[in-house]
């Protein structure tokens, strides 16, 4: 395809950031190895180039918001790209089959039925279990994907029961512009809810927290998985 041309030889953005995400995990206490904190690069509103250079160097794991976006990204990309899919985004009840077959990962989940049909799609198409977190909206923000603190055990305990899906954890997006003593209080409070609730849920492994602007915070909280776009591909388009 004609983006071939313009590879970015020198994926230096990519290089950066992966060295400020093993300070901040080396900079916990206790210190982390780097390879404890998965990086998924939020690729929502850049360039097919943009994800093409970044696959090329080497990272796997892509974010957008939308099921449609990433069955756009699947068509126009070559055919080998080989990358693991995140949806980051609310998923509706309409898209479960689209999203159960093309993404490797949901962080958004919310509502048991979501989850189910996510289950019961990947169990009837044959596939491995789709993995899932659950989102939490600490801040009780309306208007805002995430179940409450009290409700995720319960939810986490169910999904947990199912065939065909994996739960992995939880996520969370805090208030927009919420200053770092609000942060470290949301992302240290979903650490130890995962803790809490982990036994129960059959063990979780995954804490999705951390994008362009806090990702050192939530690292140094926990964050086994940042979610990253502006600090890795620059300002999003319109
Ligand atoms: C857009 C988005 C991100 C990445 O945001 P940046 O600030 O560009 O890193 C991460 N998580 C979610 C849920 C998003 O919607």
């Amino acid at each position: 395809m004609q983006a071939a041309a313009i590879i970015y030889e020198e994926p230096t953005a990519l290089a950066a950031l992966r060295t400020r995400i093993a300070a901040a995990a080396a900079a916990s206490r206790p210190a982390r190895p780097a390879e404890s904190v998965r990086l998924l690069a939020v690729s929502k509103r850049q360039s097919d180039q943009q994800v093409i250079a970044c696959r090329r160097a080497g990272q796997q794991d892509f974010g957008e918001n939308y099921v449609q976006e990433i069955i756009a990204r699947i068509e126009r990309l070559p055919a080998d790209s080989d990358i693991e899919w995140h949806l980051i985004g609310a998923l509706q009840s309409n898209k479960t089959a689209a999203a159960a077959r093309h993404c490797s990962w949901v962080h958004s989940i919310d509502r048991l039925k979501t989850a189910r049909r996510l289950a019961e799609s990947r169990s009837s198409a044959g596939m491995e279990p789709i993995n899932v977190c659950v989102q939490v909206n600490l801040g009780g923000e309306a208007g805002k994907g995430g179940v409450s603190a009290g409700e995720a055990g319960d939810l986490g305990e169910e999904i947990s029961r199912l065939g065909g899906i994996r739960l992995r954890g939880l996520m969370c997006i805090p208030e927009a512009g919420a200053q770092p003593a609000l942060l470290r209080e949301r992302f240290s409070r979903l650490r130890s809810l995962q803790e809490e609730i982990s036994g129960r849920c059959g063990g979780l492994d995954t804490l999705s927290m951390g994008m362009s602007s806090d990702f050192e915070l939530a690292i140094r909280e926990g964050s086994t998985m940042v979610r990253i776009g502006s600090a890795l591909f620059g300002a999003r388009s319109q």
